[in-house]
């Protein structure tokens, strides 16, 4: 039997009194114990806030996603031993990959994100600068910092890597520790992907910590700087959320729970359609995934009246071919359920259904196992449930059956089905199968707000759709109501959920010193070189320079509509562009201005400035006509390291006429040598 410890205060802690047993799924012998009564829960709450929260602030953004980075490459060279442990679970090996390999591919997601999306910095901005006097002497904008606390991610039972990795990627990158503390059923495999982190060497000290078995009185001593991250049942989610302490001090609950998801087949699919066939390998895929214990299972199929004798034809076939057994054999497709007390749980589910609802595939006391003891094991098969009234019907709506079992039920209009979608009163995610744009949008607009993802599918997208029940690291990941109220994911907006949203105000030299991003109005430094001869480290922040203006002349124009083959008449017919409520005659083209801008700014010599990438934010704001004079000002807005060679250089450009109208603005972005 192995001890599965704890990693508290940065000690191992083994098991001790008030550890639990943990069975295998497939032979129900004991091969582990967690849980220590006498973890100083205290201590390691001190050990996040005061070691690892301040050491992880120190860096930046993009110091962190590095060590995301690292930390994920370091994962997937051993997720082979994580594979092994996880056969005790009941899984298959390609339960392991949606496991392990989804959840380093998460923090792959977000290492990329935090580089790409997010400063080499301290503070995220969140939205431009508003002007809130009349001059813009006085400005203000809402920054992003991360919590000064600790996160506690509970984690459910079924997914032991992803489901810890895909919360830790976003608190880590946000700056904030993080204690774990996952299902005791299956711990073990936790247990062990968090050995490999924090063996890696690529934490600071304090940044990660481990509760194998029972939480204690954590909870009891969270405060307004922690966040709590919940995944698991209702009644759990609902006694943790209710813990007076948390209410106290406004500790951020967010929970992902219990919720019954549906797919919906269009009544375009009719089973001639390749939709027809997608929908239903869609529908046996999550049935039998991981035994169907996937927050994003399909407990709720839905199909046009005429087409329901069909579909549950189509899907019981293809769950009669779905073998049954020990995960570890190639030949298995489904392996067996978490546990005993699980598989209790779901058939006592299952008969709940079948007050409303009759079973019209699979019999729990009537199925194969191969290679492995049938009783001894926690296997169930997949069961599909047909519900004759799915309006009077409520257990179907409301009860999750935590295993490969499904209820289909026919609608009779797509009003129907999208009231029958919301009987769930909230999940995580619903698909529908249809190849008209139109159906599409008039179930979006009638169940969106029940749901957190919405997942189309059809011959057009299949080859590389991710499928109905993937929760992807670039999506928001949660739901409403039933399903827990919370949100995960979604790329960055998950990263905020351990940040603190602040609005700042203050003058732009303010705002621009703390936001390390010049702000228009802010001191322009004039009396360096040129910026283009200075390297991308000497650089600083507002270094402006301002050229000489330049008459623009209608030979000009004429030279440029006829060089570029551009001769739209508002350049080049004074009287159909006077005509124009926009232009007061001809006027010069847009893109005349920009090449004339860059002919003003640059320094041709070859130096520190490798390349222009292009531009942002784009804006023509006044017309220009032949006799006016233009000048350009350029200003050095943000800096952001690539690597050891180069570095992206965000410029600020106004083009200005002879009156001092601006009457182009934009954002210029150069690649600077170090
Ligand atoms: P639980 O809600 O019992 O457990 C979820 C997590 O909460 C586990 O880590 C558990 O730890 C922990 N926990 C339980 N009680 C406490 C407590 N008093 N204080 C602190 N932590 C606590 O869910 P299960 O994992 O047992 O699954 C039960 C049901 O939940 C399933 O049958 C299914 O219906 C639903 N579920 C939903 C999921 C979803 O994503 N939507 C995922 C998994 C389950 P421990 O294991 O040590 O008790």
């Amino acid at each position: 039997m192995r001890d599965i410890s704890s990693f508290a205060a940065g000690q191992w802690i083994a098991p001790g009194a008030g550890a639990r047993n943990i069975a295998s799924a497939i032979t129900g012998e004991v091969i582990a114990q967690a849980g220590n009564d006498a973890l100083d829960v205290q201590a390691m709450l001190g050990y996040a806030r005061d070691t690892g929260g301040p050491a992880l602030r120190k860096m930046t953004f993009h110091d962190r996603a590095r060590m995301l980075k690292a930390l994920a490459l370091h994962l997937r060279e051993q997720r082979q031993t994580l594979y092994e442990l996880s056969y005790d679970t009941g899984a298959t090996l390609n339960d392991h990959k949606i496991d392990v390999d989804g959840g380093i591919g998460t923090m792959q997601v977000y290492a990329a994100k935090g580089r790409r999306e997010m400063p080499d910095a301290h503070v995220y901005l969140d939205g431009p600068p508003e002007q809130l006097g009349r001059t813009g002497a006085f400005m203000g904008r809402h920054i992003c910092t991360p919590l000064q606390g600790v996160a506690v991610h509970i984690n459910a039972f079924n997914f032991p890597v992803w489901g810890m990795l895909e919360k830790l990627a976003p608190t880590l990158l946000a700056g904030v520790p993080a204690i774990v503390k996952p299902a005791t059923a299956t711990c073990y495999v936790t247990e062990a992907c968090v050995r490999m982190m924090l063996d890696s060497g690529v934490l600071p000290a304090g940044a990660l910590q481990l509760v194998s078995g029972g939480l204690g009185d954590m909870l009891d001593h969270l405060e307004c700087q922690d966040a709590v991250a919940f995944t698991g049942s209702a009644d759990t989610a609902f006694k943790l959320r209710t813990n007076p302490k948390l209410i106290k001090n406004s500790v951020r609950f967010a929970s992902e729970q219990d919720s019954l998801n549906a797919s919906v087949l269009g009544p375009d699919a009719t089973p001639d359609t390749p939709e027809f066939d997608l929908f239903v390998k869609e529908v046996q895929r999550e049935m039998t995934a991981k035994a169907g214990q996937k927050c994003t299972a399909i407990r709720r199929i839905m199909v046009p009246q005429s087409l329901l004798d069909p579909v549950i034809a189509a899907i019981s076939a293809r769950l009669a071919r779905t073998t049954i057994g020990d995960p570890r054999a190639e030949t298995t497709r489904m392996g067996a359920l978490v546990s005993a007390s699980q598989k209790r749980d779901v058939l006592e589910k299952a008969a709940l259904l079948a007050g409303e609802a009759e079973r019209v595939f699979g019999d729990p006391d009537n199925f194969t196992v191969e290679g492995a003891d049938r009783e001894k094991g926690a296997f169930v098969p997949p069961m599909l449930f047909h519900c004759a009234d799915p309006d009077s019907a409520q257990r179907v709506h409301d009860t999750e059956a935590f295993g490969p079992v499904s209820t289909i039920m026919a609608y009779r209009d797509l009003g129907h089905a999208v009231a029958l979608l919301n009987k769930g009163k909230g999940s995580l995610v619903a698909s529908v199968i249809t190849n008209d744009g139109e159906v599409a949008r008039e179930i979006t607009l009638g169940a969106a707000a029940f749901h957190g993802r919405l997942y189309f599918n059809n011959r057009r997208s299949m080859a590389e759709a991710t499928g109905h029940g993937a929760p992807l690291p670039h999506m928001v990941h949660g739901g409403p109501g039933r399903a827990g109220g919370g949100e995960e994911l979604g790329g960055v907006r998950g990263v905020m959920h351990y940040m603190q949203r602040t609005a700042i105000q203050g003058s732009p030299d303010i705002l621009t010193a703390i936001g390390e991003q010049w702000v228009p109005g802010a001191t322009e430094l004039t009396d360096k070189p040129h910026p283009f001869t200075r390297t991308f480290s000497t650089l600083m922040l507002g270094e402006t320079f301002n050229s000489d203006s330049r008459e623009v002349t209608l030979e000009d124009i004429e030279t440029f509509a006829h060089f570029t083959g551009d001769t739209f008449y508002a350049h080049m017919d004074d009287e159909a562009a006077k005509a124009n409520p926009f232009f007061p005659g001809r006027v010069a083209h847009g893109y005349l201005l920009l090449s004339f801008a860059a002919g003003l700014f640059v320094q041709p010599d070859p130096g520190p400035v490798l390349a222009n990438t292009g531009l942002d934010n784009l804006r023509f704001l006044e017309p220009v006509s032949a006799g006016d004079s233009i000048k350009v000002r350029l200003t050095v807005k943000h800096k952001t390291p690539r690597n050891d060679e180069y570095g992206e250089v965000r410029w600020h450009v106004t083009l200005t006429n002879q009156k001092d109208e601006a009457v182009a603005e934009y954002e210029l972005l150069t690649m600077n040598a170090v």
